[in-house]
């Protein structure tokens, strides 16, 4: 666009952020440029573009634009949040080293520190996120970075970062968050101090169930090291995924916005009902974060959880009667989900651990679309009702 000089808002970023000036004859919107290889010059390598390398047009502009509403100073997309969480870690340590990570956290991410991190040498050490002093406890001269995810899948538990922001910094470690369930509209880390900013771009940034995605966001030199092992690995994403989530994201903020408001008003209403047993959502007063959420986020989110009373049985029932929410895993797009962890997310755990880490049989995450609220609440009042 035009030269601009003043700070654009979050929208505004979203739709032209890193685009070239328009001129006269080219599109409105970006052109897909759905090539592997690109004519390249001759007697130099400069210039060199493959899409493996993650250097294709529509590749550039997207990453060129999260960059900017992360505030970071550079992002790459990869071909999945996986993909993005996997080449981070590989560019942050190596054979000897020592993560410490939340133990709250996405089950491919928990299954990567687990079983694979681990055979590379790695030592990884997870930690109860709501014991300060655990952190610290948990850090050894070997440690290099410390990872979690906020908010949490499910319960939306919501993360203070003031003081492991601190910690990390004077013991020169790197702190890295998975803000997937937030995007930036509602929150941006690395204004709190977080170094490296991971998100599933298949969920809020793109926002339409039609991608996989993943990017990392960080300073250049660590950005270029992920690039690297994004490009022997093999994880770069494919110029039509990246040309959609260029077009998905220019409705963030609408989309979230609408998101947060439907989902504050679903909980409201939600909290009222004899049928429900508890309402997890951060922008409840009743939400043990929600003085932390009122600090970090800007929007409480579209992410939410209920229990039924009557259990299991009472679950499937409820599923079984909606005609909006679509009973799906994933999560941020314009369709309301709904899914129980027993049998996605937590499936691994056995019905008594669940109910000790707060995910009890009856506990259903919605993840609030853009429809009207007055459908979905109609819809959850109707399934109650079944
Ligand atoms: C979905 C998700 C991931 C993994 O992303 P994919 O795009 O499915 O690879 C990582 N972290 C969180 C919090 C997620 O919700």
């Amino acid at each position: 666009m035009a030269e601009v000089t003043r700070k654009l808002g979050l929208s505004t970023t979203a739709i032209h952020g890193g685009a070239a000036p328009p001129t006269p004859g080219t599109g409105v919107t970006t052109p897909l440029v759905q090539s592997v290889n690109y004519v390249q010059e001759t007697g130099t390598s400069e210039g060199l573009r493959y899409t493996r390398y993650g250097n294709t047009p529509n590749a550039e502009l997207v990453q060129r634009r999260l960059a900017q509403l992360e505030g970071s100073e550079a992002a790459l997309v990869l071909s999945s949040g996986m993909g993005a969480t996997a080449c981070a870690m590989l560019a942050l340590l190596r054979g000897g080293d020592h993560l410490v990570s939340s133990s709250w956290i996405y089950g491919g991410t928990r299954t990567l520190f687990t079983d694979d991190l681990p055979g590379m040498g790695i030592e990884v050490t997870f930690c109860n996120p709501l014991e300060p002093r655990g952190w610290r406890k948990a850090l050894r001269k070997n440690t290099r970075v410390i990872f979690l995810e906020s908010p949490v899948n499910p319960t939306c538990r919501v993360l203070e970062l003031n003081s492991l922001q601190s910690l990390a910094h004077s013991e020169g470690i790197a702190l890295v968050v998975d803000s997937t369930f937030a995007s930036p509209v509602n929150f941006r880390p690395i204004e709190h101090g977080v170094d490296v900013v991971i998100h599933s771009a298949t969920k809020y940034l793109n926002g339409h169930h039609d991608i996989l995605a993943g990017v990392v966001c960080g300073n250049e030199p660590f950005i270029d090291e992920v690039r690297r092992k994004m490009m022997v690995w093999g994880q770069a994403p494919d110029p039509f995924a990246c040309w959609l989530l260029e077009r998905g994201l220019k409705t963030i903020d609408v989309r979230v916005k609408r998101q947060n408001e439907n989902a504050m008003r679903i909980a409201e209403w939600c909290v009222k009902r004899p049928e429900i047993a508890k309402v997890h959502y951060p922008g409840l007063p009743s939400h043990p974060d929600h003085e932390i959420a009122k600090t970090l986020l800007d929007g409480f989110g579209g992410m939410m959880a209920i229990e039924l009373k009557g259990g299991g049985p009472s679950a499937i029932r409820f599923i079984h009667a909606l005609k909006v929410f679509i009973y799906a895993a994933s999560l941020g797009g314009v369709d309301s989900l709904v899914i129980e962890p027993r049998y996605s997310s937590h499936e691994h755990l056995t019905s008594e651990e669940r109910a000790k880490i707060g995910i009890p049989d009856g506990f259903l995450r919605l993840s609030i679309g853009i429809e009207d609220a007055e459908d979905l609440i109609a819809d959850i009042e109707q399934a109650l009702q079944q």
